[in-house]
């Protein structure tokens, strides 16, 4: 029997809360389709600022290089002293250091959620390494720099290979769904970085003619999104962009707190929820597990696919299915309404499981 070895990085805030429950959940699950998972728990955050004065230690790093995967619970990187300000968060880090190059962000209507959109399945394919965000792009430093105190330059990278990379792995997705994939930019402003990005998904594009391209401004493209999000599929962008138009789309289909990612490099996934660590309910019982638990049921989908077994796909449903049917039952936290408890919310998660009788299906 095979046994996956996965990183467990609770993080600060409602961090351990939701990773705590998100791994109670699938310890469950596992145990359901007799697998072998082995959980390793790692510092981040606090926790590796406390004990070796990192928050994204060398010991974690090094732990992670030879996991199938892992979950990266949020940081409150705002709230670390001034000495580590000046560094990537530990999201980023991993994000530039190991190279997770495809961020992969879906938005999708669930059950008993109201979606102020109608029904939604898309996916937004966003480009994690350069972009607009300064600090990916250099080897050493942030990628800013204050001219005078009142001037700062900040840069933007744009690279054929990066474009490429995420291009085919949007492309990919398209063929499996709708086959039709959405190219946001502003090249019409930005003509020579964003022109790169546009033309060079065009060309690849041409490698995959069954699918239908189109292209967008991001302004406009955030104006679409809100008047007619359930005519996408697939949409390709660059970081930034990509940040912000998943956070639209996630909170258009019913709450931030519900969205889920993974973030990828072919060979590792990292899931990762897409809201921050809530400083403000830490530690009351009070979060939402949803975006870590379904982020984590990606990470699953993804690892079945790398390693060609079925039985993570399934282990990964039956969470899903889980999930939904507590929504449908309308039991919810209170940041969807309802008055459960993490906890409460946690437990009828695992009741659903316990119940569910399992079967592998070849698809
Ligand atoms: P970051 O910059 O780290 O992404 P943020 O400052 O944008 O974080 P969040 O930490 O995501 O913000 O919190 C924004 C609001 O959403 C807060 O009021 C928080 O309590 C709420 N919130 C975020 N995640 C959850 C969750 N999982 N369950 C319940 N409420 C949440």
């Amino acid at each position: 029997m095979t046994t996956y070895q996965i990183g467990v990085l609770n993080g600060d805030g409602i961090g351990p809360e939701i990773v705590g429950a998100t791994i109670e959940i699938f310890k469950t699950a596992v145990r359901k389709f007799e697998m072998g998972v082995e959980w390793i728990e790692l510092p981040m955050g606090w926790d590796g600022i406390k004990k070796y004065n990192d928050p994204l230690p060398d010991i974690t790093k090094k732990a992670l290089a030879s996991c199938d995967g892992w979950i990266l619970g949020p940081h409150d990187s705002a709230a670390y002293p001034e000495k580590y300000k000046s560094k990537r968060n530990p999201s980023g880090e991993l994000r530039h250091t190991l190279d997770l190059y495809a961020n992969i962000r879906p938005s999708k209507t669930m059950p008993g959620i109201k979606s102020l959109v109608g029904e939604v399945d898309l996916v937004i394919y966003r480009e994690n390494t350069e972009g607009f965000y300064a600090d990916r792009n250099m080897y050493v430093g942030t990628g800013e720099w204050k001219v005078t105190p009142e001037v700062v330059l900040s840069t933007g990278v744009f690279t054929k290979k990066a474009a490429m990379r995420i291009a085919h792995a949007a492309f990919k997705m398209a063929m499996k769904r709708k086959k039709k994939v959405t190219i946001v930019h502003k090249a019409n402003v930005i003509t020579l970085g964003m022109g790169l990005f546009l033309d060079t998904c065009r060309e690849v594009a041409l490698q995959y003619p069954n699918v239908t391209v189109d292209d967008y401004h991001i302004d406009a493209m955030a104006a679409h999104l809100v008047r007619r999000a359930k005519d996408f599929d697939v949409i390709v962008t660059e970081n930034m962009f990509g940040d912000i138009l998943s956070d639209l789309a996630g909170e258009l289909v019913g709450s931030l707190g519900l969205s889920p990612s993974i973030n990828t490099n072919d060979r590792q996934a990292m899931a990762q929820a897409a809201h921050g660590s809530a400083p403000d309910i830490a530690g009351k019982n009070k979060a939402n597990p949803i975006g870590m638990i379904l982020s984590t049921v990606m990470l699953m989908e993804w690892l079945s696919q790398y390693h060609k077994d079925e039985k993570l796909y399934e282990l990964g449903k039956l969470v899903e299915t889980a999930v939904f049917s507590v929504l449908e039952d309308k039991i919810c936290t209170r940041d969807l309404g309802g008055n459960a408890t993490t906890s409460e919310f946690t437990r009828a998660i695992i009741n659903n499981i316990e119940k569910a009788s399992v079967s592998i299906k070849t698809r």
